[in-house]
């Protein structure tokens, strides 16, 4: 589409209502039309790096991926009303790569919906409805996850009877005492049952940074000792994105009850899944409640996240994620000498924030900084960044896991050069 069509086109669709005012991304106005590796392109070809992924997990039309997607496509695409194959073949390779004790799965289409299923069967499983979820987190769009996030207009809290449990601060990581633990107690003393604590696998809160193993440890001795279930919600990460670990909740040595993966797992195609045990899945069974997910592990989608897993490991990406992202952090933490607006850098492989503060001793969130920023790394350097759902001064960095150390460096001198020119 020529530039004037385009305009056109998106003022057409802006009156339509047909761009949706829950989405507002930074390429929000842009016309992407194609897309390749690590880079998207927009209608006049103009090519722009990507940062944010989302969803993209080993860069953008992975031709293994678009040959497995587009042969299986061609076999058969149906419902999940039969038995097939590529739903088998997908959740034993996926069960290889995880502990011995996940081996069951449940196939979604969306990670709020994988999200959903597992407190679902938290409920079911542990008996009670209360569920404790964490500070900062965001599980899903869903009506019946509202109530377990930290970002939204919640009118009627959800479906869930739901408490949170703050994040500790950074500095003073082993919190005594553990938050979980204290509504643990809370709820027994009022004769309640805990059904289950579902966290993103690496909890983060604005100005605390990533929370501690030792945090997540004492909450899951806490629920397991009431009877509840540990739901670690993978979502946001991919196989191999942390780098240390083929999945985030490995990082802090912990058995997860229940694994929810999605978006990643499908390299943009939509795939999620819900892992657990044998035990809890035959339990879940046994309640009489029938899960039938029309399109959850179709054909299709199936041999597309096997495809996407096998490439993660042919490829070595976990330990490439590990190199790339390792020089990415340290570099950008390379930046705060130089920008007092940069509060603090973390990252786990390909997974990193940027915190940007109006001071650093009070840690005083600078969201409009943020905002700036990533529009100028759009405009002036094409480069696409996100800012973290639920913490607007935070630029989120999770790139497709192809990025190159020097994709790395050129954001970091772009950043360096946004920041520099905002501050003069
Ligand atoms: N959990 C987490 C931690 C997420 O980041 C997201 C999506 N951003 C979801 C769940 C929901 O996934 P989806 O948008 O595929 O429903």
């Amino acid at each position: 589409m020529a530039t004037e069509e385009n305009d056109e086109f998106q003022q057409s669709a802006k009156k339509q209502k047909l761009q949706s005012p829950l989405t507002p991304e930074a390429c929000g106005s842009l016309n992407i039309t194609k897309g390749k590796g690590q880079y998207l392109y927009d209608q006049n070809g103009e090519q722009y790096l990507d940062t944010a992924g989302n969803g993209v997990h080993l860069g953008h039309a992975h031709p293994r991926v678009v040959e497995a997607g587009s042969k299986q496509m061609a076999l058969l695409c149906t419902n999940t009303r039969f038995l097939n194959d590529c739903m088998v073949l997908y959740a034993k390779h996926l069960c290889s790569t995880l502990p011995s004790h996940l081996t069951q799965c449940f196939f979604t289409n969306t990670g709020s919906e994988a999200n959903d299923l597992a407190v679902q069967i938290a409920q079911r499983v542990a008996g009670g409805t209360h569920v404790i979820a964490l500070e900062g987190a965001y599980h899903g769009l869903l009506a019946s996850l509202r109530a377990l996030n930290s970002n939204q207009v919640v009118e009627r809290d959800g479906l869930y009877d739901v408490s949170k449990a703050p994040l500790p601060v950074s500095g003073s990581q082993e919190h005594q005492p553990n938050p979980v633990e204290e509504i643990v107690k809370q709820q027994q003393l009022q004769g309640k049952k805990v059904a289950g604590f579902i966290h993103e696998s690496l909890p983060y809160a604005a100005g605390k940074g990533f929370c501690s193993a030792s945090f997540l440890q004492q909450a899951y001795n806490a629920i397991h000792s009431c009877g509840g279930l540990c739901i670690a919600d993978e979502v946001p990460y991919g196989p191999g994105c942390i780098g240390s670990h083929m999945y985030a909740f490995q990082k802090y040595g912990l058995t997860p009850d229940i694994v929810t993966m999605g978006k990643l797992v499908g390299n943009g195609h939509p795939v999620a899944v819900v892992v657990t045990t044998k035990e809890i899945a035959d339990k879940f069974g046994s309640c009489g409640v029938e899960y039938f997910n029309t399109f959850g592990g179709n054909p299709v989608s199936m041999a597309v996240a096997n495809e996407v897993l096998s490439v993660v490991i042919d490829e070595g990406l976990q330990h490439h994620s590990a190199e790339v992202g390792g020089h990415l952090v340290e570099s950008l933490k390379g930046l705060m000498k130089t920008h007092q607006s940069i509060g603090a850098v973390h990252g786990f492989g390909l997974y990193i924030v940027i915190e940007f503060v109006q001071d650093r001793l009070t840690c005083e969130p600078d969201t409009e900084l943020a905002e700036d920023v990533k529009s100028i790394m759009l405009e002036a350097h094409r480069i696409i960044v996100t800012t973290h759902p639920v913490y607007g001064n935070v630029l989120k960095l999770r790139p497709p896991l192809c990025i190159t150390k020097e994709d790395s460096q050129y954001i970091v001198d772009s950043l360096d050069s946004v920041l520099t020119e905002l501050s003069s």
